[in-house]
C-alpha cells in the first residue's frame, strides 16, 4: 500500500484512491480529487514551491520581486 501526498491540499491517501495523477518533470503526483488535479495543471510551479517547502523546512530562496526599482 502506497500512500501520497496530494501538493494542492495536501491531504494524505492511499495511490488507489487518486482521482487523478499528473507527470510532471519526471515526478508523478496524486490528487484528491479531479479539481485539484486542475488547480495543479494550471500552476504546477505554485503548488510545488509549497510542496517542497513543507518537505525541506524552510529555505527562503529568491521570493522577493522588486516591483517599485524605477529610475
Ligand atoms: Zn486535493
Amino acid at each position: 500500500m502506497i500512500v501520497v501526498k496530494d501538493p494542492v491540499c495536501g491531504m494524505v491517501f492511499v495511490k488507489e484512491d487518486a482521482a487523478g495523477q499528473t507527470l510532471y518533470k519526471g515526478e508523478t503526483y496524486y490528487f484528491c480529487a479531479p479539481s485539484c488535479k486542475k488547480s495543479f495543471d494550471s500552476d504546477p510551479q505554485k503548488y510545488l514551491a509549497a510542496f517542497n517547502d513543507i518537505q525541506s523546512s524552510k529555505g527562503s530562496n529568491e521570493i522577493n520581486i522588486r516591483e517599485d526599482e524605477k529610475e
